[in-house]
């Protein structure tokens, strides 16, 4: 297995999702492998562990709780006090639980036999990495035999009168002080999400979206309903809404809309998007081509023009969630080293891809959008149910549930299934399987439903709405 010309066999850039996993699967392979992060051993774990998925759903869990200590006076419940909000108690223990799993991330991989360099990465060669330990003046050389760039991406935030004063969700963790009146731009899945947090949390949340409608991509139907349902709970969603200039007055910063009207705020955040983080890697010296936004380039085999030299993640910008970068990352391991031992080597599809925004309520969805569906496939049939789900019957809460699902006529394998409702992630989650398996809508009709669930209404729903 080792390759012993060079110093390591694989040398990984990059410690979030993608590189850890690389960096560990491949020692475990027996393979000599180094990893650079240059957040150090306390920045283990990325993006999704630092300042994405884990702390968001933290404060997404902590942000529940505000309409559950609402909604229990319907089940008899009485609280003797109103419930109040520490943000500073919050913030304290997210930390500690995201200290605790970076020393996780560090044990994994010094445990499987990864050294790990607290140091930026920088390629100097097709075979050779120049590290910048922090801390240290000069560089240090090593070879190797194949690199893996993982270096994820980063928030970007467009030019703007009064850029200065905005944050980014890097930032958003550990805002001081909490925002009682807090300004979101975009639209997508971070603008969403954080739109519901600290709605939940007690901020006055204003969230502007440039287009139409929000969550662009994912099924209208799903979007228009999501989006009410964000309003009902308190989100004062502007479509068709920009800024023009922001600026700092005494009573808080001052947001200038295009076309007129201005929003007061204490904190504007943007959420316009992300890009990858590539600057001062080397790629043009060393020959490795890039696309328009400076991702990384890579062909079915997650190689990129320079043949030893391979990418996986958000660097590539192309599906960026945790869970791909981990799949990726897994398939070039068995491509360098060979599979884990008795198992065929991997593939990655990118298709029926599931994927949950975590709003209030939640969207959980897997395959095609009822509007991809008919480019795709022609003539869809498609099965809808709108509920209010059971505990909202005593609640008093007037949250509504969506469900619906997207069936290829021709075939009557479903294509597509989406949901708006509390936990559609962990629901949805198990129906991926069944989509990706090829279930057809009579395998729906003829599966038990666990009652009473929300979920139980994938498997009951008989009439279609829309007949092809
Ligand atoms: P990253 O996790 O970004 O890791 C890259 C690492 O490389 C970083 O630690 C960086 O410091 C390091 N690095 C960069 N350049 C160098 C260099 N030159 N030398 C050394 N080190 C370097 N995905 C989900 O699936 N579910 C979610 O709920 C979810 N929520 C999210 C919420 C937010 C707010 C954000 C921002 C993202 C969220 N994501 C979510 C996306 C997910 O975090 C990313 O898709 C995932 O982290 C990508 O992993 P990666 O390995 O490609 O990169
Ligand atoms: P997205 O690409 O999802 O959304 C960016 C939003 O910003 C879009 O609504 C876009 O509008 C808008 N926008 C872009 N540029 C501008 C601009 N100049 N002015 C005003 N609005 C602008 O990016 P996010 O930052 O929300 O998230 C990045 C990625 O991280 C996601 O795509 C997702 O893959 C991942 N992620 C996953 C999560 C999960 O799995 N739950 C949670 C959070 C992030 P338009 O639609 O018009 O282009």
């Amino acid at each position: 297995m080792s390759t012993s010309t060079f110093d390591f066999d694989l040398f990984v850039i990059g410690g979030g999702s993608g590189g850890v996993r690389a960096a560990r699967m491949a020692a475990q392979r027996g393979a000599r492998v180094a990893l650079a992060e240059m957040l150090g051993t306390d920045g283990l774990g990325g993006t999704c562990v630092n300042v994405g998925c884990i702390p968001k759903k933290l404060y997404s869990y902590a942000a529940h709780y505000g309409e559950a200590f609402e909604e229990s006076h319907g089940f008899g419940w009485e609280l003797e006090e109103q419930p109040r909000f520490n943000w500073a108690t919050l913030k304290a223990r997210r930390a500690r639980e995201i200290s605790r799993l970076n020393g996780i991330y560090g044990n994994l991989l010094t445990g499987s036999g990864v050294t790990v360099f607290d140091a930026f990465a920088r390629i100097d060669g097709p075979q050779a990495v120049a590290l910048k330990p922090n801390g240290e003046a000069g560089e240090k050389r090593f070879t190797a035999k194949h690199i893996l760039i993982a270096t994820g991406g980063r928030p970007s935030v467009p030019e703007i009168e009064g850029r200065e004063h905005v944050i980014d969700s890097n930032a958003i963790f550990d805002l001081e002080p909490f925002p009682q009146r807090l300004l979101i731009v975009g639209g997508g899945y971070i603008a969403s999400e954080f739109a519901s947090i600290f709605n939940g949390l007690g901020s006055k949340v204003t969230q502007l979206y440039r287009g139409e409608q929000i969550l662009r991509g994912f099924d209208d139907e799903i979007r228009h309903f999501v989006a009410n349902e964000m309003t009902k709970a308190g989100v004062d969603l502007r479509l068709g809404a920009d800024v023009a200039t922001i600026a700092k007055t005494d009573d808080g910063l001052r947001v200038a809309l295009k076309g007129g009207g201005e929003v007061m705020a204490d904190a504007v955040l943007y959420a316009t998007g992300r890009v990858p983080t590539v600057g001062g890697l080397g790629l043009e010296a060393v020959g490795v081509a890039q696309g328009k936004n400076g991702e990384v380039i890579v062909d079915e085999h997650y190689r990129t023009s320079v043949p030893s030299i391979l990418a996986v993640g958000d660097v590539t910008n192309r599906i960026q969630l945790t869970p791909v970068a981990l799949g990726e990352a897994m398939v070039v391991v068995d491509q360098l080293f060979g599979p884990a031992a008795g198992k065929p080597p991997r593939s990655m599809a990118y298709d029926f891809i599931p994927t949950a925004v975590f709003t209030h309520p939640s969207i959980g969805t897997v395959g095609l959008s009822e509007a991809d569906a008919r480019k795709q496939h022609g003539e869809v049939t498609i099965f809808r149910s709108e509920f209010k789900a059971l505990k909202h019957t005593l609640s008093g809460s007037t949250e509504r549930t969506l469900m619906k699902l997207v069936v290829d006529t021709k075939s009557d394998r479903v294509v597509g299934l989406h949901m708006v409702g509390a936990e559609a992630g962990e629901i949805v989650q198990g129906f991926a399987v069944a989509l990706k398996a090829g279930a057809t809508k009579a395998v729906f009709d003829s599966t038990i439903g666990i009652h009473p669930t929300a979920a139980e209404e994938f498997v009951t729903m008989r009439e279609p709405v829309k007949p092809a």
